[in-house]
């Protein structure tokens, strides 16, 4: 029996037909690769990421802004690799950046400037200037004190900065705290009580242009309600704006949809649209430019990680699996507590399943990967870390001076690599002996 695979991950398990091997078993696949095989050919840690997952994980949304004039923006910290930024491009989606490091790798993946949004409640005034010159959509600004910086850069370059406002609609995501951003008391957007006033001081900025409005409530979020409410709360700011005669074009939802990590069934991006432009057309919006920031819905269940098994090592309370990947490779599980799903590449029929903690070499005790998970594998055997699409590698550290893993990208039958495996003297390359 097979394990249940994500969905929307282009998984799933082959049985080779005329294998030579008599008790050839399933064998995990990506789109048409055999994840056994790139292990073995490129070593492990490994991310492997489908480009069929990613197109179609956009089409639910382009499906759902059919016949509007909308624009996906990319959320890129979800995966800010080049080949991933580039699939996106190409597709004509825009990006949602967060930091100059971030536009640099958007325009040499071939991003159009017109269609970057620069989300973050701290850029600095180089990375404004940088933006500036580059050519951005619009700046998505979260305080008047940012407001300030931005119109002076722009008066003292000649231009008049495009510029949104980060709405805090102060509705509750009902989910994790540490990524839940729509609520009273989060570093993120501007107080709903003062964004007409901050409207008005912005409009009144020679070095500014306002161009939009924007929330953005959270991340993983599974309902259409709490997108619903927010988009309520929204919509209430744009009409009290508007009768203050400052005219906002475009209409930013933020990101933040979730994906199925354990069984979860977040809404498909064109449910949730069609529910959002029910609520935008009742209230007369359905004709203004729309844009939504999704991250890791577009990517999150298109990749893997893949991993081998080092040791077992069996305790008195635990029994652990430990292997090669760790979390300065995979994150979210040491950051968030989150969940992964974790699988044999080739399942393992003729051993026993044994209950153990899947942790990593790192000297941390939360280095884990995932806890009490039913396995039946050996020294040597190959896992994959499922979901691993989004915040894993932009997030990868070298802590204990480990080297960052390649990464793959699957487009059908072909592999293509695109990103080598780190070599330590890349991580000292820009260090110093006394
Ligand atoms: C992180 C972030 C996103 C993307 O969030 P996901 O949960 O990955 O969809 C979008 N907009 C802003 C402003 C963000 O900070």
């Amino acid at each position: 029996m097979s394990p249940r695979l994500p969905q929307g991950s282009q998984l799933h398990y082959l049985t080779p037909r005329d294998s030579e091997l008599p008790q050839a078993g399933p064998e995990l696949h990506l789109e048409g690769v055999s994840l056994q095989a790139l292990a073995q050919a490129h070593h492990t840690p490994l991310f492997v990421y489908s480009k069929a997952a990613m197109l179609e994980a956009l089409a639910a949304y382009t499906a759902g802004f059919a016949g509007r004039n909308a624009l996906v923006c990319y959320a890129m910290k979800a995966n800010s690799s080049l080949a991933v930024l580039q699939v996106f491009a190409q597709a004509g989606c825009g990006f949602d950046i967060v930091s100059g490091g971030e536009l640099a790798r958007a325009l040499k993946a071939g991003a159009d400037p017109e269609k970057i949004i620069f989300s973050g409640v701290g850029k600095t005034r180089a990375e404004m200037t940088q933006a500036l010159g580059a050519g951005i959509g619009c700046f998505n600004v979260e305080s008047l004190a940012e407001l300030d910086v931005l119109n002076e850069i722009a008066l003292g370059i000649g231009q008049r900065a495009p510029v949104s406002l980060r709405v805090n609609p102060d509705v509750d995501a009902k989910t994790h705290p540490y990524i839940s951003t729509g609520l009273k008391g989060n570093k993120f957007g501007i107080g709903h009580a003062d964004v007409v006033a901050a409207y008005e001081y912005a409009a009144a900025c020679k070095g500014l242009r306002v161009v939009g409005i924007d929330c953005h409530i959270g991340s993983q979020i599974v309902d259409t309600a709490p997108y619903l409410d927010a988009a309520d709360r929204m919509l209430d700011l744009v009409e009290a704006i508007e009768t203050k005669g400052i005219s906002i074009q475009h209409l930013d939802f933020g990101g933040g949809l979730g994906i199925d990590y354990a069984g979860d069934t977040p809404p498909k991006a064109n449910a949730l649209w069609a529910a959002l432009f029910e609520k935008i057309d009742a209230r007369g919006f359905g004709e203004r430019k729309i844009l939504t920031e999704p991250g890791r819905s577009l990517v999150g269940n298109a990749g893997v990680c893949l991993t081998e098994v080092l040791y077992l090592k069996p305790g008195e309370q635990k029994n652990f699996c430990i292997v090669d990947a760790a979390m300065n490779d995979l994150p979210r599980p040491a950051m968030y507590q989150a969940f992964h799903e974790i699988v044999a590449v080739q399942p393992k029929l003729d051993i026993g399943t044994t209950t153990m903690d899947v942790v990593g070499p790192v000297c941390e005790s939360g280095d884990w990967l995932g806890r009490d998970r039913d396995l039946s594998v050996e020294a040597g055997d190959i896992l994959a870390v499922l979901s691993a699409g989004a915040y894993s590698m932009s997030m990868a550290s070298n802590y204990n001076t480990r080297n960052r893993a390649a990464e793959i990208l699957v487009d059908a039958e072909v592999a293509h690599v695109i990103r080598e495996r780190e070599r330590t003297q890349d991580q000292w390359r820009s260090e110093h002996l006394l």
